[in-house]
């Protein structure tokens, strides 16, 4: 009837605007949040599976929430992309994360890399070269040491993302392609664009041991990214026989919980350690 939809219309409403409220909340909370310093970052190490030995680490955001706790990515990143906090909040990450490295370096430990997660947002803006140039002046790490980690995603504007890749390259800073094999991307470009490495995403190498797909796919990346000179990342490695598996296949570097879940960074140093010991 006429009334019931008119009912179950209000209920719609008022669930819609309850759902609005809850994102400005939210929106003010995130604001809020980098003012007090609530955001911090994990690391997580990057292997190298032939030498053994870590190569890089990427830093990956967390919030620690006064009254939700510690919130993982999933449960913020998407409104910041959607509200465009994403730009302040990526630019804090990059700024921290080359920061972490250069007292890394200061400290003495042997060079790694260090990734930063960017985001499509970020990567389309005109000036991204000088905003990362600048902070990296900043904070007076070397460019070869950061690795700029993006999605396929910005292979839908071809012309501004082969001239954003150029430029970045220029600048001396690493690309690579995360969660490889999920989104759209053309092998043709895959070749003309200046970047250095592929991500295989996680979900090709959680079965990979079981599945015969999975297995042939990261066979596959692996070895077309040999043949095209790029280093190539298995992720989301969980267990010794995964690592095995991909050290057949010659995969150059892996990264996990078999190796650590991302920590914070006074946990990271440990992992230097045990590298000094080889
Ligand atoms: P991602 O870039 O693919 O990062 C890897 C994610 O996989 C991380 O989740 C990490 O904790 C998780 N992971 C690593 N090893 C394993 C494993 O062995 N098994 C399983 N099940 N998971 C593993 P996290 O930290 O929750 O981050 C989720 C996503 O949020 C990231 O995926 C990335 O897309 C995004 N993100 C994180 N930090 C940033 C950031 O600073 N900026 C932007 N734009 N995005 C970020
Ligand atoms: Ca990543
Ligand atoms: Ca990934
Ligand atoms: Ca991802």
């Amino acid at each position: 009837s006429a009334k019931e939809a008119r009912n179950s219309w209000k209920r719609y409403a008022i669930q819609m605007n309850l759902k609005a409220k809850e994102k400005l909340l939210l929106e003010n909370d995130l604001r809020i949040a980098l003012e007090l310093g609530q955001f911090h970052l994990a690391y997580q190490p990057l292997v190298d599976l032939e030498h053994e030995i870590l190569v890089g680490a990427e830093a990956l955001l967390r919030w620690s929430h006064p009254q939700k706790g510690e919130l993982p990515p999933s449960e913020f990143i998407p409104l910041c992309e959607e509200n465009g906090f994403i730009l302040p909040l990526g630019e804090w990450v990059l700024r921290n994360a080359c920061q972490q490295m250069k007292t890394w370096q200061d400290k003495g430990f042997p060079p790694i890399v260090m990734s930063v997660n960017l985001s499509i947002r970020q990567f389309r803006q005109h000036d991204l070269c000088e905003r990362i140039e600048k902070v990296l002046e900043e904070t007076g790490l070397s460019p070869q040491w950061l690795e700029l980690e993006i999605t396929e995603s910005i292979m839908a504007d071809v012309t501004f993302a082969t001239e954003m890749l150029e430029r970045l390259k220029k600048l001396g800073v690493r690309i690579s392609i995360d969660d490889f094999g999920t989104g759209y991307s053309s092998l043709y470009y895959l070749k003309r664009f200046p970047i250095d490495k592929l991500k295989i995403d996680r979900s090709f190498v959680n079965d990979v041991l079981t599945d015969r797909n999975d297995a042939a796919i990261v066979s596959g990346i692996s070895a077309m990214a040999r043949n095209l000179n790029l280093t190539v990342t298995a992720e989301g490695v969980e267990s010794a026989g995964q690592v095995a598996f991909l050290k057949e296949l010659k995969c150059q570097e892996a990264q996990g919980y078999f190796f650590s879940r991302p920590v914070p960074p006074e946990q990271f140093l440990s992992l230097f350690e045990l590298d000094k010991g080889k």
